[in-house]
């Protein structure tokens, strides 16, 4: 057929909204829509730490593409990408190659590591449901080893948390939810568990209101997680983490890394050129240099021209910029003027684990305790409304009214 061929890689956020959007303003005479994704399930990034802690079950964060996607109209290839041959105008898949007219690529984000030796072997990272359920299975596994271990064994029921950005403040607080629960389950004193969240800078959440953070940090800390700030982690080891100046190594039974974000490696393998591990696009949002290649959500930066600097890379970004794409690919197609990207930002709620949580809305008005849990289960329930409208909210959604 001569149907222009539109390719979407990663349905993730970005790559999961655009196809919708896609599947609205195109009939199916008009375009080929082609979704490809290494799972046959979408997945919830922004509930991961709950599945890394443990305190949701991993399906609850996994939505079948299926189910939320008209399949008649979009072919969905599960596989991965391995690689976008820019000049041909193909993408490299690892069963496959396929062509295509217009690319979005929204293939997210993957652990940034920095250098730090031993951190790529040694330490767990929250970057997919089954890496976050690998590090709910390890916790508890070390738990378990705890009762039949001789000798000195405190350490197995250490957690070491790398980084305190918004991945590990929530992170350190489902864990302490989560911690009771095992401690009653395995028969532990919970005076002998430590979870121990390590940060770089001087406070923790670098960068946010202070007010807010001061408030998530003595949260947290009421709840029995302790912060060493200030404190660079230099290394990692199997099972240790060597931290500031004077090198202090503190044993751990579990470390995960949550100090940083880069785009994910296909993007690098495929040659765009990045700029601290991301790609810098156009405010149409395309890939510089290239008319049909779009490149949203945790793999690229968009220019926050008002600061002069690009915007943090979050899920109610990627899913913005999706209806962007899809109405600069509608004008790709049929002539007109691409629209410039513009960013509404609804503010930044994090959940601290249980009916805790701080954040901002709308115009900076700040939220605590229940009330912040409140519109974080909003914000939670309009994304999975948007995608697959009441019945997936109440299928998957937050609030639940028995
Ligand atoms: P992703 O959501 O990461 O999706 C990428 C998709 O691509 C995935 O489905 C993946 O399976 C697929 N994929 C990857 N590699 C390949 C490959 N080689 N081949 C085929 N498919 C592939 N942001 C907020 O706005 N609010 C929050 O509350 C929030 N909480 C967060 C909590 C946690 C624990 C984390 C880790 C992040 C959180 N974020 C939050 C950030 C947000 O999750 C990301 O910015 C967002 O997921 C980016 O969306 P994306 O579409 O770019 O990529
Ligand atoms: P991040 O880059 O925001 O935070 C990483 C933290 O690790 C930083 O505070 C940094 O100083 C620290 N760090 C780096 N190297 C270190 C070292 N060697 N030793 C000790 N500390 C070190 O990463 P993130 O928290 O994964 O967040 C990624 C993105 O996802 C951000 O844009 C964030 O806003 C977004 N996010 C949002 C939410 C939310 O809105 N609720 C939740 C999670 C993530």
């Amino acid at each position: 057929t001569n149907k222009p061929k539109i390719v979407v890689l990663g349905a993730g956020y970005a790559g999961m909204m655009t196809t919708k959007r896609l599947t609205q303003k195109l009939g199916p005479e008009e375009a080929e829509i082609v979704l490809v994704n290494k799972h046959n399930y979408h997945y919830q990034t922004t509930w991961l730490h709950e599945v890394a802690a443990g305190t949701i079950n991993p399906n609850r964060s996994r939505i079948m593409i299926k189910d939320v996607i008209d399949t008649k109209r979009v072919a969905l290839i599960q596989d991965s990408v391995v690689e976008v041959k820019q000049d041909e105008q193909r993408v490299v898949l690892e069963n496959d190659e396929i062509g295509y007219d217009f690319l979005v690529i929204g293939l997210g984000f993957e652990k940034a590591t920095f250098g730090i030796p031993g951190m790529e072997e040694n330490a767990f990272s929250i970057e997919s449901v089954d890496k976050s359920r690998l590090i709910r299975d390890h916790i508890e596994y070390q738990f378990s080893r705890y009762k039949n271990e001789p000798g000195e064994k405190d350490h197995l029921l250490t957690i070491v948390v790398g980084g305190a950005g918004f991945t590990g403040i929530e992170f350190v607080g489902e864990l302490a939810e989560r911690v009771p629960e095992l401690c009653k389950k395995y028969d532990i004193d919970k005076r002998k568990v430590r979870i121990i969240n390590i940060e770089a800078a001087p406070s923790i959440l670098p960068g946010f209101d202070e007010e807010l953070a001061d408030y998530a940090r003595k949260s947290l800390a009421f709840r029995d997680i302790e912060f060493k700030l200030g404190v660079m982690i230099k290394e990692c080891k199997p099972d240790s983490v060597v931290i500031g100046e004077e090198e202090e190594e503190i044993k751990a039974g579990t470390i995960v890394w949550t100090g940083g974000v880069q785009a994910n490696g296909v993007i690098g393998k495929s040659g765009f050129e990045l700029t601290k591990g991301k790609v810098t696009v156009n405010s149409d949002l395309r890939a510089p240099g290239y008319e049909n290649i779009f490149i949203l959500g945790d793999c690229s930066w968009v220019m926050d021209e008002e600061k002069g600097r690009p915007f943090p890379p979050t899920a109610q970004l990627a899913i913005q910029e999706a209806d962007t794409c899809a109405n600069n690919i509608y004008a790709l197609l049929y002539g007109g003027e691409l629209e410039s990207f513009i960013y509404d930002n609804k503010g930044t709620v994090a959940s601290l684990g249980g009916q805790h949580a701080m954040g901002t809305v709308f115009d900076q008005k700040k939220l605590y305790g229940v009330t912040a849990k409140a519109m974080k289960n909003v914000i939670d329930d309009r994304y999975l409304f948007l995608l697959g409208g009441p019945k997936l909210v109440l299928k998957k959604g937050k609030f639940r009214p028995f």
